[in-house]
C-alpha cells in the first residue's frame, strides 16, 4: 500500500495583538511569490498576505484588517468586516507571545476565535525568551479552557524553533482540496501592488480614525526609467475633503510621514533606492461607484 497524503489548501487568518510576531512568522514562512490575482481586492476579504506551498498542501495566508488594532473603539461596520473576513478563513492561527502576560489586546483577538466558532490554531511565540519550559503550562491550561483549539504550538518565530511543526498541523487542518492558486497564477512581480499595500499599511499605521476604511491606494506610476532610482506615484482614494484633511495632516506633516515610512519599506522589498510621490483624490463615494471602482482598478 502506498501511504500517499491527500492534498490539502485552504485560507488561513493570522491574528495576534500588535508584538505577538505576526510578521516575523509571515516573513519566514512566505516565499517571494504571491498570487496575481491579489491584484484585485483592497478590501476585508481575502487580502493575501502570501502562500506557501508544499508537496502535500497550499497554505494562502489572508489579512483580516481591523483585527490587530484592538483598544480603538470599532463601529459596526467595521466590526462587521472583522467577522466577515475570519469568517471566509479555514483555519485560523490566534498568536500570542507567551513571554509576557495575558493582555487585552489578548482577550480582543480570543473573543473573534470564540465568536467565529472556527477551527483553530494556539500558536505560543518567544519560546526563546522563557528560561524554562514550564511557564507555558498555566498559558495553555488557560486557553484550553477558553476554547476548543485543535492544536497548542510552542515556537519561535524569529530562531525559526518549530516552525516546520506548526506547517504540518497547519496542513493537516485544512480541507483536502486542490491547490487555490496555481504556479502560473503566481508572480514575482506584484510590484504596483505590493507598493499600494505598503502605502495603505502605513496609513491604516498612522491613523486611529474610522478613514481606512475609506481609503484606497492605487500605484498610477512606476517610472523604471532611471536604472538607479524608480520613480513611484500612488494616489490615496478618499471620499471627502475632510477625509483627505485628515490624511495630509498639519501642514502636509502626516502624509509627509507616511510617505516617508512607505518609502524605507519599499526600498528594502525592491533593495534599491526609490522616489515616492503620493497625493489624495476625493472620489465621492467612490466604494459605490462601479464605474470608478473600475477605473481605480479594485473592483470585483
Ligand atoms: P507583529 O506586530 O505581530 O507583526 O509582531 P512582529 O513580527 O513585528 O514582532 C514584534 C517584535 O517581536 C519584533 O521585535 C520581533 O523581532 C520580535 N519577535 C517576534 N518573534 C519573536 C520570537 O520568537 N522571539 C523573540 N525573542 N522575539 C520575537
Ligand atoms: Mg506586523
Amino acid at each position: 500500500m502506498i501511504d500517499e497524503k491527500p492534498y490539502r489548501s485552504g485560507y488561513v487568518a493570522l491574528l495576534g495583538r500588535p508584538n505577538a510576531g505576526k510578521s516575523t512568522l509571515l516573513n519566514h514562512l512566505v516565499g517571494e511569490r504571491i498570487a496575481a490575482v491579489s491584484n484585485k481586492p483592497q478590501t476585508t476579504r481575502h487580502k493575501i498576505q502570501g502562500i506557501v506551498t508544499s508537496d502535500d498542501g497550499q497554505i494562502v495566508f489572508v489579512d483580516t484588517p481591523g483585527v490587530h488594532k484592538p483598544g480603538y473603539l470599532l463601529n459596526r461596520r467595521m466590526m462587521a468586516s472583522v467577522h466577515d473576513a475570519i469568517l471566509s478563513v479555514d483555519l485560523i492561527l490566534l498568536m500570542r507571545d507567551a513571554a509576557v502576560s495575558t493582555g487585552n489586546g489578548d482577550k480582543f483577538v480570543l473573543n473573534l476565535v470564540k465568536q467565529s466558532e472556527k477551527p483553530a490554531i494556539l500558536v505560543l511565540n518567544k519560546t526563546d525568551k522563557l528560561r524554562e519550559k514550564g511557564k507555558l503550562l498555566p498559558l495553555i491550561e488557560f486557553y484550553s479552557g477558553e476554547y476548543d483549539f485543535k492544536e497548542i504550538i510552542p515556537i519561535s518565530a524569529l530562531k525559526g524553533d518549530a516552525i516546520d511543526v506548526l506547517l504540518e498541523e497547519i496542513a493537516k487542518n485544512l480541507p483536502v482540496n486542490e491547490p487555490i492558486f496555481a504556479d502560473d497564477e503566481m508572480t514575482d512581480q506584484p510590484l504596483r501592488i505590493l507598493v499600494a499595500e505598503m502605502v495603505r499599511e502605513k496609513i491604516l499605521e498612522s491613523t486611529t480614525e474610522e478613514l481606512p476604511y475609506v481609503t484606497a491606494v492605487v500605484t498610477e506610476k512606476f517610472d523604471e526609467s532611471n536604472p538607479k532610482m524608480t520613480k513611484i506615484y500612488c494616489a490615496i482614494y478618499v471620499e471627502r475633503d475632510s477625509q483627505k484633511r485628515i490624511i495630509i495632516g498639519k501642514q502636509g506633516s502626516r502624509i509627509k510621514d507616511i510617505g516617508i515610512k512607505a518609502r524605507k519599506d519599499i526600498e528594502h522589498l525592491m533593495d534599491k533606492k526609490i522616489y515616492l510621490q503620493l497625493f489624495v483624490k476625493v472620489v465621492k463615494d467612490w466604494r459605490n461607484q462601479e464605474r470608478q471602482l473600475n477605473e481605480i482598478g479594485i473592483s470585483g
